[in-house]
């Protein structure tokens, strides 16, 4: 999932050399053996997800595969029965386990009986967050919304909504091969190494091939909105946001700026140290905000207009608030701010 928090803006610097996306069902070449599709997202705000063929020894090797819905299912079956009819898919690599990319793998490993590539944190959460589906919201969870500062409403929203996940995810295999930091992968003549990521999932994986200068980069980078950190209820006091900001500058450090950039989202693009950077200065004039705002204590629902510098709806209320305890962790993590429970169950953080 990715979320619109501020869309850092490189307009000038970003070049998207591809062109325009291919029509769902349709597939464009953007560098020998790498077909770019698109699969459309019953999402407000974000209505698409990029996915790539590789041309494999004896087939496709798939990267991300699209929601569990009829739309995307449709979209592949007129992109394999069509323009790639030639080439049976061999392999799917999920980057991470968000619906968006994981939700067909499933389904396309079964249909073409072959096995699942993903990282071990991924696949074991994944599956985890799948059997939610068809239990209730837990106590634990509510708590810990209630304690952002979430009103009754709000809260019987979440309880009604629980278990959204296990719907857009068709059931992912029970077994898969695991992808490991820094392990190559032969795709075809092509070599690609693996990069691991953390923050906006347990442990994204991105492929980078130095020699042809290409990276899917999954969420790990996307060129026009950015990718969502959150805090979730099963981790209250987890500190995505540092592990992000350490990822940013680990892709800075292993991978070229030369690259062409296969995104999940938006285009492909060049530039790719520029939005790098532009990501980790982001968050750290968020964080100044923060910092700032806190001149007074505030609950986490508070700091949405500091963050966002928009009204949150119902529909994003989720997002926005695993970001803002993202920002308020990583403020606490580095000892400028503290948080205290009131007797109400309700967090305040103070400078
Ligand atoms: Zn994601
Ligand atoms: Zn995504």
């Amino acid at each position: 999932m990715t979320f619109m928090s501020q869309p850092a803006s490189l307009d000038g610097t970003l070049k998207y050399p591809c062109g325009d996306a291919p029509p769902t069902g349709a597939v464009r070449l953007v560098a020998p053996g790498v077909w770019w599709l698109r699969m459309p997202l019953p999402m407000a705000g974000l209505a698409h997800i990029n996915v790539w063929a590789l041309e494999d020894h004896d087939g496709l090797t798939l990267v991300d595969t699209g929601m569990h819905t009829p739309a995307a299912m449709e979209g592949w079956q007129r992109a394999l029965g069509g323009p790639l009819a030639a080439r049976p898919v061999r392999r799917v690599i999920c980057t991470h386990m968000h619906p968006d990319h994981v939700g067909l793998a499933g389904w396309l490993s079964q249909l073409h009986d072959c096995r699942l590539w993903m990282t071990r944190l991924e696949y074991v959460v994944c599956r985890m967050l799948v059997a939610d589906t068809g239990r209730t919201a837990p106590a634990d969870a509510l708590r810990f919304y209630r304690s952002a500062g979430w009103d009754v409403e709000a809260l019987e929203q979440y309880r009604a909504r629980f278990g959204a996940f296990g719907r857009a995810v068709h059931p992912l295999p029970d077994s898969y091969r695991r992808v490991v930091d820094g392990e190559t992968l032969a795709v075809g003549n092509r070599i690609w190494r693996a990069v691991i990521g953390q923050g906006h999932s347990p442990e994204h994986l991105c492929l980078h091939c130095p020699e042809d200068g290409l990276f899917i980069s999954g969420d790990q980078v996307l060129p026009r909105i950015t990718s969502n950190v959150s805090v979730f209820p099963t981790e209250p006091e987890a500190d995505p946001l540092r592990e992000w900001l350490a990822s940013l500058a680990r892709v800075a450090s292993q991978v070229s700026d030369e690259v062409l950039v296969l995104p999940s989202h938006n285009e492909p693009f060049r530039g790719l140290h520029a939005r790098l950077q532009a990501l980790a200065a982001g968050h750290e004039a968020r964080l100044a905000a923060v910092y700032a705002a806190l001149a007074t204590p505030r609950r986490a629902v508070d700091l949405f207009e500091v963050i966002f510098r928009r009204p949150i709806g119902p529909e994003m209320l989720l997002m926005a608030t695993g970001e803002s305890i993202a920002h308020l962790n990583c403020l606490v993590g580095r000892g400028h701010a503290t948080r205290s429970l009131a007797s109400d169950g309700v967090l305040w953080y103070r400078r």
